[in-house]
């Protein structure tokens, strides 16, 4: 298994090339030489197999070169009751018949994130070990990315992490999640501005090679291949979980922002899962509107609104390039030329193209979902099954009834938990949402966090002087 860039031909690398790297050199992003397809006698026998060792069967044929016997115990170790608070990992809950809700969310950090961060602090681990080097993590987060990552990559063997977020808006318990933590190797530095001026810092530092280079800077965003990968797997175990023959076709509802979250589920698809996509996304309707109309618009900084979903608060969806890269016919002289329209300042239109017109073999539709939409949505899923849902969790379950095809099973994704969304909860519910009792006050807990200007040359000089 090889793996290639969406923007050029003939630059094929290992997985643990790709690995450590976030964006390739020529800008593009890395996606596997062909995927690998599962055969029927492979997915009848999947069935049966509990989280860690599905997960080893995906994992082993997208990163062949990580010694078998090693991959299974770092695999188990992974994805354990201890860390996901469940022996299924990612218990399938029947809301009514045919109506499931696919619960990927009781990971140390209470968002699906935790599913692929802590594989790849695993997977980090096995790398740096092999190299005998260290990494310094630098990240941008608005909430739930930087303390999944800040949770998996804790006490792990020469990884630093050092994560920028806006100072003041992220929700009090997201900022307890990641400012409570009190260990060596983890810099919390709020930055006074928006979120896209974190992510502008961590491009300028990352954008200075020798610096990176010096610092071994690495990140962790989404576009990292890795964690695609390790979502690939509950795609295939909640499709597992809702059927019981393996020809039948289920739909999936995946609220989206990067669109890192439903690639995973194209992916499984590609690799052989019958299965059908339903994208979900907030008033941030750039992805949706791609899918009714083929024009790709992301939008700017300005235009992007703030919502009670804001983990889909993105104006650029950063892997979307691997679909388009599919879509048209992995020609990456056709992925190139459409960025650059982009990067020209507007977007791009395949509208009327043959591959827009042939795009229904992918089992893509899609749909919005507004404030109003998601504070119904988390009342009515109350008061029908008695069960609590976060508001991205809501945009899902609202896109995927309106789009499932009649008789089709749906599956939606539960992509956090509601106790990080007081505020929208309380507005939905007229109360707050039940809350574990490990986590009673953790807002009063210390936090520990540097505040800091937003100026790359200060975060650097931060990161240089807490280096050895
Ligand atoms: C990150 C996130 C999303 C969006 O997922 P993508 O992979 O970026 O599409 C949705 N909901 C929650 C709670 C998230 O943290």
């Amino acid at each position: 298994m090889r793996y290639v860039t969406t923007r050029s031909k003939g630059t094929a690398k290992s997985f643990a090339e790709c690995l450590l790297e976030g964006l390739a050199p020529d800008g593009g992003l890395y996606v596997p030489e062909a995927y690998p397809t599962v055969s029927a006698a492979e997915l009848r026998r999947w069935r049966s197999l509990d989280y860690a060792a599905l997960a080893f069967e995906i994992v082993s044929r997208f990163a062949p070169e990580i010694p078998q016997e090693r991959l299974r115990v770092l695999l188990a170790e992974t994805y354990c009751a201890a860390r996901f608070g469940d022996p299924a990992i990612t218990p399938l809950k029947v809301l009514e018949p045919d109506l499931y809700l696919l619960q990927l969310s009781n990971g140390p950090t209470l968002a699906f994130k935790d599913i692929a961060l802590q594989l790849l602090a695993a997977l980090f681990e096995w790398r740096l070990g092999e190299t005998g080097t260290s990494l310094n993590i630098l990240g941008a987060t608005s909430g739930d990315t930087g303390s999944a990552a800040e949770h998996a990559m804790l006490g792990r063997h020469g990884i630093r992490v050092f994560m920028l977020s806006p100072k003041g808006r992220m929700s009090p318990f997201q900022r307890a999640q990641m400012y409570s933590l009190n260990d060596p190797g983890i810099f919390n530095l709020a930055i006074e501005g928006t979120f896209d001026d974190c992510q502008a810092i961590v491009k300028s530092v990352s954008g200075d090679a020798a610096f990176k280079s010096a610092m071994r800077i690495g990140t962790v965003n989404s576009i990292n291949w890795a964690r695609l990968m390790a979502q690939v797997v509950y795609y295939f175990k909640g499709y597992f979980a809702a059927t019981e023959t393996d020809d039948e076709q289920v739909a999936f509802a995946v609220p989206s922002g990067n669109f890192g979250n439903v690639c995973a589920g194209h992916v499984a698809r590609q690799m052989g899962l019958p299965i059908q996509l339903i994208v979900a996304t907030n008033e941030n309707d750039v992805l949706d509107e791609f899918f009714r109309t083929g024009a790709y618009r992301p939008r700017t900084a300005a235009e992007t609104h703030e919502t009670s979903s804001p983990s889909m608060d993105i104006s650029k969806a950063s892997n979307f390039e691997r679909f388009v890269f599919d879509l048209v016919g992995r020609d990456p002289d056709r992925v190139v030329a459409l960025w650059a329209q982009i990067e020209n300042g507007g977007g791009f239109n395949l509208g009327g193209s043959p591959e827009f017109d042939a795009i229904g073999r992918f089992g893509f539709t899609s749909g919005r979902s507004t404030h109003d939409d998601r504070l119904r949505t988390i009342a009515d899923v109350w008061r029908r099954y008695g069960v609590e849902i976060d508001p991205h969790t809501a945009d899902g379950v609202k896109v995927g009834l309106e789009r499932r095809a009649p008789g089709m099973k749906l599956i939606c994704l539960e992509t956090a938990l509601p106790v990080k969304f007081e505020q929208t909860m309380v507005a939905a519910l007229g109360r707050k949402p039940s809350r574990d009792p490990s986590l009673i006050g953790i807002e009063d807990k210390p936090q520990y966090v540097t505040e800091m200007p937003a100026d790359a040359a200060l975060v650097k000089e931060f990161i240089r002087s807490h280096t050895d």
